[in-house]
């Protein structure tokens, strides 16, 4: 018997409901179920002005089903997409993609009309938006030139302007002394780049003109070499009243290498005058060597982030020391350094292999490592109470300190010792994906849910004594296993209600994962229940 369901009045939003069809008769009952999935047109819902994020961005948001091929024209020009200049989906659900096209440092040739046309099989949508990123030159009117053409006309030409730019930045820098060791980093658009400064004047509203709404969440390369948090002005991390603390360079002393950071070199250094009753304390100091402009940018956009995140559970930030290159930033320092290797020097391979030596290394108990996880649970409850959205947690960037005390340390920069960990999708965009859900993977959306989903990988590394999540597969395997549903296995060590916590972190749907709040009070409840032999690590 064939039939069918006619439906009328639906709409785009119905997108993704289920239809269910269920049968029953006298001897039993069958149900199969289909997800609707309705084709239309694209519509360019809005193209916005350019506003000054990390980089320039002309934000925009599409519909359309299947999802429209974008093309962007410049005064009707094709524009051709690289580095500088393309296109970025920040949030992409079934109907709907969020993005913008971001211009790294635009310049006036970049200035006027930019079309954004959509198009599927059902149809085109075009919109258009007028730019004006920089003042072009005025040679008639010598009193109102840019500062990067006075530079011009003396006759420095293009290495000129490069110069002004460090030397207007480095202007900028010079008012971090004004106040003996401490003073503002303003989070201004105004502020953080001189390009900017030279554009006054224009209609370009700076993102900090505009409401909160309008500030866009840049997404540019997620998320382990930028954190889009860095570069919110919306949020409660980034206040524009945050004073980063500054340090002395002839207060600190390099003592020795701790590790290779993202950008330079991490050091253990002895620190004088930074805390009221200690003459001098030991600090792990974080070096950037010969930064560009946009990697002093981060730099800054980093510093003022730590100041604003404070937990005992996040690694104490001291301050920063620019005096002069490389650039420093000063934390508390973990005498056990980060939590991935300690576990992997302290699980059955390391024991095993300091057998014979006069090594004192001890096993972690299942108590200990409840201790530990417990301590992580509560400093992403610090961060998801901030809304801050780590995006990349993992042992590898949290520290471990005397007494077991287990602090995230890391926010979203990766490191080359882990390179493996993270998967090269293009470009500069690398992805720990090992360590995300389904929908980060598929859509790149990035949530608290997301955050706990990876707070479940990390209980489980913790109870393999450091192992790498799906360690028997290829990065292009673990995706197709993430994303058909397959979870990480039950580690030989691990109790049943651990188990069970993971369980519920991996929940496919993001609202069904258990809340941050629940896991940490479960997993305090666990630790309570086992106590912790804490002096067997001295
Ligand atoms: P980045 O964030 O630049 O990638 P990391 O935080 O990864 O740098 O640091 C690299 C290494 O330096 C870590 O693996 C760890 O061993 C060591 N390290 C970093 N911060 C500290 C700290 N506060 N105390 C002790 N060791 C640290």
């Amino acid at each position: 018997m064939e039939n069918s369901l006619s439906l009328t009045g639906l709409s785009p939003d119905d997108n993704g409901k289920v239809i269910v069809c269920s049968a029953e008769n006298m001897v039993g009952q069958d149900e199969a179920t289909l997800l609707l999935n309705i084709l239309f047109p694209p519509t360019i819902q809005h193209l916005l002005s350019p506003e000054r994020d990390h980089h320039w961005c002309i934000p925009f948001t599409v519909t359309g089903n299947p999802k429209p091929v974008l093309h962007w024209y410049h005064e009707n020009k094709l524009l051709e997409e690289q580095d500088y200049i393309r296109t970025m989906i920040h949030e992409s659900t079934e109907n709907e993609d969020h993005g913008c096209l971001q211009l790294v440092n635009p310049t006036h040739i970049h200035n006027g009309e930019y079309r954004l046309v959509a198009k599927n099989e059902f149809g085109r949508d075009e919109k258009t938006v007028l730019a004006q990123f920089i003042d072009p030159p005025n040679i008639s009117h010598p009193g109102s030139f840019p500062v990067y053409v006075v530079v011009g006309i003396a006759g420095v030409a293009l290495t000129g302007c490069v110069l002004m730019v460090i030397i207007l930045k480095y202007g900028r820098n010079s008012k971090f002394g004004i106040k003996g060791s401490s003073s503002v980093i303003s989070n201004d658009d105004d502020s953080a780049s001189p390009l900017h400064h030279v554009s006054n004047g224009n209609n370009t509203p700076s993102s900090s003109e505009m409401g909160p709404d309008a500030v866009i969440i840049g997404m540019t390369k997620i998320p382990v070499i930028e954190n889009p948090q860095y570069f919110r002005n919306s949020g409660s991390m980034l206040k524009s009243d945050t004073f980063v603390h500054h340090i002395k360079r002839h207060n600190i002393v390099l003592k020795r290498e701790l590790g290779e950071g993202a950008f330079g070199k991490v050091f253990l250094a002895e620190c004088y005058n930074l805390v009221p009753d200690q003459e001098k304390i030991h600090v792990a100091v974080k070096t950037l060597k010969e930064a560009t402009e946009s990697g002093r940018a981060d730099f800054y956009r980093e510093a003022e982030l730590l100041t604003n995140l404070q937990h005992e559970h996040i690694v104490t930030f001291y301050g920063v020391c620019v005096e002069s290159d490389p650039l420093i930033m000063v934390f508390e320092y973990m005498k056990h350094g980060d939590l991935n290797k300690f576990l992997r020097s302290h699980g059955p391979d390391a024991v095993l292999m300091a057998d014979g030596q006069h090594s004192i290394l001890v096993e972690l108990t299942q108590s200990q490592m409840l201790h530990i996880a417990q301590q992580i649970a509560a400093g992403m409850v610090y961060l998801a109470s901030q809304h801050f959205v780590h995006r990349d947690l993992a042992t590898r960037n949290c520290l471990v300190g005397e007494n077991l005390l287990v602090k995230i340390g890391d926010f979203g920069m990766s490191r080359d010792v882990y390179s493996t960990d993270y998967y090269r999708v293009g470009g500069h965009t690398m992805l720990p994906i090992r360590w995300m859900p389904p929908e980060s993977i598929m859509y790149r959306r990035f949530t608290t849910e997301s955050d706990v989903w990876s707070l479940g990988v990390v209980l489980w590394e913790i109870f393999t004594y450091g192992k790498q999540p799906w360690y028997q597969l290829s990065n292009n395997e673990v995706i197709e296993c993430i994303t058909q549903g397959r979870v990480l296995q039950r580690p030989r060590t691990c109790p049943k209600e651990v188990y069970d916590l993971m369980l519920g972190c991996w929940q496919r749907e993001p609202y069904m994962r258990l809340n941050i709040k629940e896991i940490h009070s479960m997993l305090q409840s666990l630790a309570k229940a086992s106590p912790v032999y804490l002096d067997i690590l001295g």
